[in-house]
């Protein structure tokens, strides 16, 4: 049985081998690995133990099979999982993570909204302290993670003889290459036991965007407040992100002001992003924009105000008005 009682877990102390098997929770996206759980994937492989992964979606097996250095698949087939619901899928992920069978030392998920939503209920499930948003793994206890918007990296060390529950900042990972098949064992769990739970789901609403997704983007354009209305964000953004083949992002002073949707919002409180171009137009640079978007490779910052901070980490800057800019730019890019 799946089903779990959290207060048998609660309280218990959990001696482990520090180098057992690492359990990889693997999010979806229509059907297909999310691109940030292959980034987890390259960071869990830096652990050096055996990774067993964990899908609540059965279709991902095929494609699984290409993900190199896996030792192990678990497939979960539930409807109810559908939705990827924290209150379902946390108290079969912390049975897992005690299943002597398994022998997790560390169990490790994206820093996604899923993974923001289980990791927690998990490291309350097994009384666990978990580490969250991991940008750099230092040895199977050690971790970096960035603090205070990333103005400060933070250096975290588990207890010798706790698990490890992480979650993971994709942006700071490559994604792992799938390569040719490679067949691994792949055990189907029995679901039928979820417990009983007073939630249900009512809807959701997706915004569809046939451009590529911010957070695995390999160029974005940006625009500020200072591109005044929807109108011209549309009219000055948009041309200029079909010619690079850009996602489209925004600071928040842009969202707030209504010229685009609130899934474009790049920070502290939007998406965290690091593609290899990052074009800033009409933004100002402050910590908060910045928080989510200086891993990027190369960033380029058009701006009138020669002072603007955004300057200070523009790997290559243009002073001028984007509006005269802007459009000659996109028309030299079309050519
Ligand atoms: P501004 O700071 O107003 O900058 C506009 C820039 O456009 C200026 O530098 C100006 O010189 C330039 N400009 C004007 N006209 C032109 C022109 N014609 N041509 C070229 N350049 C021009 N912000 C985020 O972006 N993301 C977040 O996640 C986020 N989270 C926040 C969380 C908290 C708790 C708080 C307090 C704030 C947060 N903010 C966030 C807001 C952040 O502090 C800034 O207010 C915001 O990023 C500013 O956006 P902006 O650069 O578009 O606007």
């Amino acid at each position: 049985s799946l089903g779990v009682k959290p207060s048998l877990l609660k309280n218990q102390r959990l001696a482990s081998a520090r180098f057992g098997s690492t359990l990889a929770f693997i999010e979806s996206s229509n059907d297909k690995i999310s691109s940030s759980t292959l980034s987890t994937l390259n960071a869990a492989k830096e652990l050096g133990n055996p990774i067993v992964a964990v899908s609540f979606n059965s279709k991902l097996q095929s494609e699984l099979n290409k993900v190199p250095g896996l030792s192990k698949i678990l497939l979960l087939e539930n409807e109810k999982f559908s939705k990827n619901s924290p209150e379902i899928l946390s108290p079969i992920l912390a049975k897992l993570i005690q299943d002597q069978n398994l022998d997790v030392s560390h169990f490790v998920i994206p820093s996604t909204a899923v993974g923001k939503n289980i990791l927690p209920r998990v490291g309350a499930l097994l009384d666990i302290q978990p580490i969250s948003d991991v940008i750099k793994i230092e040895s199977a206890s050690v971790f970096q993670k960035p603090i205070y918007a990333g103005n400060i990296i933070q250096t975290v060390e588990s207890p010798a003889d706790s698990k490890v529950l992480l979650s993971v900042r994709p942006s700071a990972y490559e994604a792992v290459e799938l390569t040719s098949d490679s067949t691994y064992e792949s055990q189907k769990l029995e679901s039928d036991e979820i417990n009983e739970l007073n939630i249900k789901w009512v809807s959701e609403n997706l915004t569809v965007s046939e451009r590529p997704e911010l957070t695995s983007a390999k160029k974005i354009v940006s625009g500020g407040r200072a591109l005044k209305n929807k109108e011209t964000f549309d009219k000055l953004i948009y041309p200029l992100a079909d010619a690079l083949n850009a996602g489209v992002g925004a600071t928040r002073a842009a969202v707030d002001a209504g010229f685009c949707d609130n899934s474009l919002q790049i920070g502290q409180t939007g998406k965290i992003v690091s593609p290899d171009l990052y074009i800033a137009l009409g933004i100002s640079g402050a910590i908060q924009h910045l928080a989510g978007m200086k891993d990027s490779k190369v960033i380029v910052a058009i701006n009138k105000d020669e002072d603007s901070p955004i300057f200070n980490i523009a790997d290559v800057g243009l002073i001028g008005d984007l509006y005269e800019i802007v459009p000659e730019l996109t028309e030299k890019l079309k050519n």
